[in-house]
């Protein structure tokens, strides 16, 4: 039985027009598939204005009360949808993330997904009917409504895509898929036709925002594809699959970049064995998540220790270390929240030589100064100050000639005679 998921996000639910062109376009998807599921997100805006009531009666709403709240976007979207698609003469029937079987961990506001019940709409599927799904919601094992984190309609899609044994999930969307950087920063970027998994974590976790990294890592540990695709006009889009041979030899896939970071150094902090784990305790217990790290050599017992957090923590990160600070004797604490990270990624960084001294050089040449770097086996980060960003991102664009397609991959066309 070949079963497609498809998700759509809010700009393509955006208004009752293009309601009804999804209605169109899921219908279409029904000729190609035995059974089809369609998730939605909420109407593009609507969960930022349902936050922004909350915050209005209360800046530190419960956040089980904002769960709540959050989860009505989508069930608005899902019967118009599902009334569009019957007004077709299709059948349709929506579900919110309870009635599929989404079950979660209690964590409101970005709960993981446990298991997926779904079996019981696999025969409502195979007698044709489009089951329209609310995204982005669950349910834990008490019952209460739980809310997967932004963006994470696309996990529910995912999600329901591993639990069915779907052929394909497509993520249909505002942009036509995958691109090298971001096209509004280099518009050289081009549009890759495949990524690895892999390679797409990297992207989506460095700060790539056409999918959320939690989808990512579920299709990677799933096996599930993906293709990226725009609502709006055809195309191939972008398959995000796993690795194959060919794949190794393209050393980069893209350059991502964010401003979502801060700094936080404390200096002078004494090195001895235990105080480290006591300031990372600190962050951790309230979940916040470090990326970068880096210590010092020491000098007479004494060492600095820098490291990254979400911008958006950095402060609260500053509060909960006061106390440590206090009791472990660090001579002075810093904020600085005008850094930016730039990253190359690519499956062929971990078997080429020189990819780091080629990336060093291409921000050298910019007279750009790299405060911070870290590696992973496929990626390379440089935290830089955030005025030379974009120009970081063009840089390496052009330093791993990325607006070319790469030869591996056209010689590979070419004999297939597909070559476009
Ligand atoms: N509506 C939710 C959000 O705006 C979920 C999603 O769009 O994927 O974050
Ligand atoms: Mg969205």
């Amino acid at each position: 039985m070949r079963i497609i998921v498809q998700k759509y996000g809010g700009t393509s639910v955006g208004d009752v027009e293009r309601i009804k062109m999804v209605a169109r376009k899921s219908i279409q998807a029904l000729q190609r598939a035995d059974g089809l599921v369609v998730v939605v997100s909420a109407m593009a805006g609507e969960t930022n204005k349902l936050v922004d009531l909350a915050h209005q009666i209360n800046p530190r709403a419960d956040e089980r009360e904002l769960d709540m709240l959050l989860s009505t976007g989508e069930r608005v979207t899902i019967a118009l949808l599902a009334m569009a698609i019957q007004a077709l003469g299709y059948q349709a029937r929506s579900f919110t993330g309870r009635q599929v079987g989404i079950v979660t961990d209690s964590t409101y506001t970005k709960a993981r997904i446990k298991r997926v019940e779904c079996d019981h709409i696999m025969d409502l599927l195979r007698q044709g009917t489009i089951a329209v799904v609310a995204g982005f919601q669950g349910i834990d094992e008490k019952q209460q409504v739980t809310t997967l984190g932004r963006g994470g309609s696309d996990l529910t899609a995912v999600a329901l895509a591993a639990a069915l044994k779907a052929d394909i999930c497509e993520i249909y969307t505002d942009v036509d898929g995958v691109y090298t950087t971001d096209p509004s920063i280099e518009p050289k970027a081009r549009r890759l036709s495949r990524i690895s998994h892999d390679e797409m974590l990297e992207m989506a976790s460095l700060g790539a925002k056409v999918l959320q990294a939690r989808c990512v890592e579920f299709a990677k540990r799933h096996n599930v594809p993906l293709v990226v695709k725009s609502t709006f006009e055809e195309g191939e889009g972008t398959l995000i699959t796993r690795e194959d041979a060919d794949m190794e030899q393209v050393v980069v896939a893209g350059v991502a970049c964010s401003r979502d970071l801060a700094r936080i150094t404390l200096h002078e902090v004494a090195d001895r064995p235990g105080i480290a784990a006591r300031i990372f305790n600190a962050i951790a217990a309230k979940n916040i998540v470090v990326d970068m790290i880096i210590q010092n050599i020491s000098e007479h017992g004494l060492t600095d220790i820098s490291f990254t957090v979400p911008r958006s923590e950095g402060r609260r990160a500053l509060e909960l270390l006061a106390p440590v600070v206090e009791e472990i004797g660090a001579a002075e604490t810093k904020l600085n929240e005008t850094i930016a990270r730039v990253s190359i990624v690519g499956l062929g960084i971990r078997s080429h030589q020189g990819v780091a001294a080629k990336m060093f050089e291409a921000l050298s040449r910019e007279g750009i100064n790299i405060l911070m770097i870290s590696t992973s086996e496929i990626k390379i980060s440089c935290v830089i100050e955030e005025a030379y960003m974009e120009r970081a991102v063009r840089a390496l664009h052009a330093a791993f000639e990325l607006d070319r397609e790469p030869t591996a991959v056209r010689a590979r066309a070419g004999t297939a005679g597909t070559a476009r």
